[in-house]
């Protein structure tokens, strides 16, 4: 039989996770694991805020898809095959214990992302990889024999029978003009998960707090996402604001992060409902100030502000509020509009949003239909999923079925 020489090009997430299962799979393969930089998995490192998000305790697949604003589709199938539970498994084989939060997110449970990243140089160093640092692919073609040839950084020359591309996404990825050299369509990238811009008096003064359910809701588009809120140095972030910048990052882009979107502090409660709870307490509070006591349990500084940009006084007691300013303020708490302008890229996570076309790959195989034996995982598709462990999980499965393919052909 002859042997199979793998190239494997970029050592973050997917490219290692390919690396391992290719090299576990066939230990009579070559496998080549090719770096540009000095480090390998310097984002695993950085990620989850140090402590790495690995992925999402949601192990139904048809559930899973619902977080992927572009890939669902095409995941469905992979994620029969590969899902959280067999990432959890994976890790936890390997001497990496992983913890769930109440929010569904998993973590190793030593907090720290090192964790991850020691596990996944120690496998690949005992499986045989052969990691090349520093040593980035320039070039490739595929000669009519069906091999490709690859020429690196170093000046290097490597003559492989499989090529998988791993590089990532970013708004200039190389492997988007390696990958379009093989005939492949990108689609255009684009940041996803960053929070917004809002210079608006309602928020001036509020930095840091919080709010558990909100609604954002985008109009023109009826994107709508709802979850916690919290308001930052120069405008509005957390896990709803994340979301919708996520399901609209196309939307956003078109219109360079400038639009309006309205707020409801209530979450799903309508202005009706919001002004029925109000006109309650003004009967039954009458003699109490509404600054002090709010029906609405919503944070006393934010409760504050809201009294204040509906004209109402801070000393007026819940008797003499009139109807006029009650409905005032059920509209500015459930149908506040406020102007975005400009985005920040969330610390935590973000991601493109754009990639390779995914029209063009076999999700059986993540195998590129237009180009034999190559292949594609982690974010140089055009795949990306909201925060909370999502991405990487993208990674890891697209991974495996890459492995797998590449594996048995
Ligand atoms: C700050 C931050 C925190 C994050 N936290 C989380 C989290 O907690 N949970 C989560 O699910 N997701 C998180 N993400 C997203 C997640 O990190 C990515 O989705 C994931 O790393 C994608 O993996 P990848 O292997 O496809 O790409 P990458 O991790 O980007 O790896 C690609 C590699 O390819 C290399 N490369 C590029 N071109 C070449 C070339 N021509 N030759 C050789 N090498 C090349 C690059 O140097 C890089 O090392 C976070 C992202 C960021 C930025």
């Amino acid at each position: 039989m002859k042997e199979k020489r793998i190239g494997i090009v970029g050592a973050g997430a997917a490219g290692y996770f390919a690396s391992i299962n290719c090299a576990e799979k066939d230990p009579h393969a070559k496998i080549f694991l090719f770096e540009k930089s000095r480090k390998s998995l310097t984002k695993v490192a950085i990620s989850g805020g140090g402590r790495c998000n690995v992925t999402h305790a949601c192990y139904e697949p048809k559930e899973l898809v619902a977080n992927y604003p572009r890939g669902s589709r095409e995941l469905l199938g992979p994620f029969y095959v590969w899902q959280p539970n067999d990432t959890i498994n994976w890790f936890e084989e390997r001497g990496v214990p992983l913890k769930t939060e109440e929010d569904g997110r998993v973590f190793p449970i030593s907090d720290t992302s090192s964790s991850i990243v020691n596990c996944l140089r120690e496998s690949a160093e005992k499986s045989g990889v052969i990691l090349k640092l520093q040593e980035g692919v320039d070039q490739v073609e595929k000669d009519a024999s069906g091999k490709f040839n690859v020429k690196t950084s170093q000046n290097n020359n490597y003559e492989l029978t499989h090529l998988l591309l791993a590089t990532g996404g970013g708004k200039n990825a190389e492997g988007y003009q390696i990958a379009q050299r093989l005939n492949h369509t990108i689609k255009p990238p684009q940041p996803s998960l960053f929070s917004f811009h809002i210079d608006d008096p309602i928020l001036i003064g509020l930095q840091g707090l919080s709010v558990a359910k909100v609604n954002v809701k985008h109009e023109p588009s009826g994107l709508e996402q709802s979850g916690p809120v919290v308001v930052t140095r120069n405008g509005l972030s957390g896990p709803a604001i994340l979301k919708l910048s996520a399901w609209g990052a196309r939307v956003f882009a078109d219109c360079n992060y400038t639009f309006d979107m309205r707020i409801n502090w209530l979450g799903s409660t309508k202005k009706e409902a919001a002004q029925s709870q109000l006109s309650e307490a003004r009967n039954t509070w009458s003699k109490r100030l509404m600054v002090s006591d709010n029906p609405l349990s919503l944070p006393r500084r934010l409760w504050k502000r809201l009294l204040t940009s509906s004209n109402i006084d801070l000393k007026t007691q819940w008797a003499h509020v009139t109807n006029k300013q009650l409905q005032s303020l059920s509209q500015t708490l459930t149908e506040r509009s406020l102007s975005v302008k400009g985005k920040s890229m969330n610390k935590e996570e973000f991601v493109t949003c754009g990639g390779i076309s995914l029209k063009e790959v076999d999700f059986k195989t993540m195998e590129s239909k237009l180009t034999p034996k190559l292949y594609f995982s982690g974010e140089i598709l055009d795949i990306d999923g909201v925060t909370g462990g999502f991405n990487f999980q993208a990674a890891w499965t697209t991974a495996m079925i890459a492995s797998m393919a590449v594996t048995n052909s």
